[in-house]
């Protein structure tokens, strides 16, 4: 079986509970001396089998690094991680999902070689949106109902309000620019600045 492996939880000596995002379940295992296995790391793809034996959790056995070249650019890897982190959140009271998680992380961790980590994220996360129901581009703000300006600020979730409806002051994008990427989930005619300003609000949380 296949996975990304999204958390990793500590117990007693060296063991470890790992969670892991395969095709359709969201998987909680249990590995003997994980800390001193090198290949247990968050963001990692893995192939490995589930011994079931009787216990409260499986345990994960003969498990395989599926690599990626760009695991060894730091920054790569450090975004990645973040984005396995918000999705271990996004998922824990889950145990049946859709393949379409799996994919996603397939996807986004092939695009990680050629495009910018933060350009990635967010793309990945205008996919996420669309795919639960939860993109939302109407013209209105969020918190008071009215009518967006040219300029608005974003905010969890990726929706708009107006700045002034905000309890602390924010930078804002240009409202059609952005209603287009989330649209087309592409982030090219968006500025590094823009795009690390959309990164910031995606880490506040999926
Ligand atoms: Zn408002």
């Amino acid at each position: 079986m296949q996975g990304f492996i999204s958390g990793i939880t500590k117990l007693k000596n060296e063991d470890i509970i790992v969670q892991i995002i395969t095709k359709t379940k969201f998987l909680h295992l249990y590995r003997f001396y994980g800390l001193r296995h090198s290949i247990i790391n968050i963001g990692r793809k893995v192939d490995f089998d589930i011994e079931y034996s009787g216990q409260f959790i499986p345990k994960m056995r003969n498990i395989v690094q599926l690599g990626f070249v760009w695991e060894n650019d730091y920054t790569r890897l450090y975004y990645w991680q973040q984005l396995l982190k918000l999705l271990n959140k996004h998922l824990r009271d889950t145990e049946e999902i859709p393949e379409f998680y799996f994919n996603l992380l397939n996807n986004g961790a092939l695009f990680l070689s050629k495009q910018s980590p933060n350009r990635v994220l967010i793309e990945i996360y205008a996919n996420l949106l669309a795919f639960e129901g939860r993109l939302n581009i109407e013209d209105s703000c969020f918190i008071c109902n009215k009518q967006l300006d040219s300029k608005v600020a974003v905010t969890r979730g990726f929706l708009c309000a107006h700045n002034h409806c905000l309890l602390e002051d924010s930078q804002t994008i240009d409202k059609d620019l952005f209603f287009d990427f989330l649209r087309d989930k592409r982030s090219v005619f968006l500025s590094n600045n823009e795009v690390d300003y959309l990164l910031n609000v995606l880490l506040l949380g999926i």
